[in-house]
C-alpha cells in the first residue's frame, strides 16, 4: 500500500484518528521503563484497530519510528530481520 492511500485510510478507520498522536510516538528511549509504559497505552488501542494488519505491514514498510500496527520500532526491526532471513 502506498504511503498516501494509507493515510488516508487511518484517518477514516484508524481507531487512533481521534487521538492525540503524540501518544504512539513516546520521546523516550526504547529501552526505558517511560517508553514501555506510553507504548503500551497506544498498542492497547491499536490491538482493538479494525485495519492493524495493514498498519502493520505499512509500518515495516515505511516506518522506524513510533507505534505502526501495535508493533514498537524494535518489534519491527526484529520482524523484518526475521523476513530477510526467511
Ligand atoms: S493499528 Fe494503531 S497506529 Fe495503526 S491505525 Fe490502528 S490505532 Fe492507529
Amino acid at each position: 500500500m502506498k504511503q498516501r492511500s494509507f493515510i488516508e485510510l487511518l484517518s477514516r478507520e484508524g481507531r487512533c484518528r481521534d487521538r492525540d498522536p503524540d501518544l504512539w510516538f513516546p520521546e523516550f528511549d526504547e529501552r526505558t521503563k517511560e517508553y514501555g509504559q506510553q507504548a503500551a497505552k497506544a498498542i492497547a488501542v491499536c490491538n482493538m484497530c479494525p485495519i492493524k494488519e495493514t498498519c502493520l505491514a505499512y509500518g515495516l514498510e515505511f516506518e522506524d519510528y513510533g507505534v505502526w500496527g501495535g508493533t514498537t520500532p524494535s518489534q519491527r526491526r526484529e520482524m523484518r530481520k526475521h523476513e530477510s532471513t526467511n
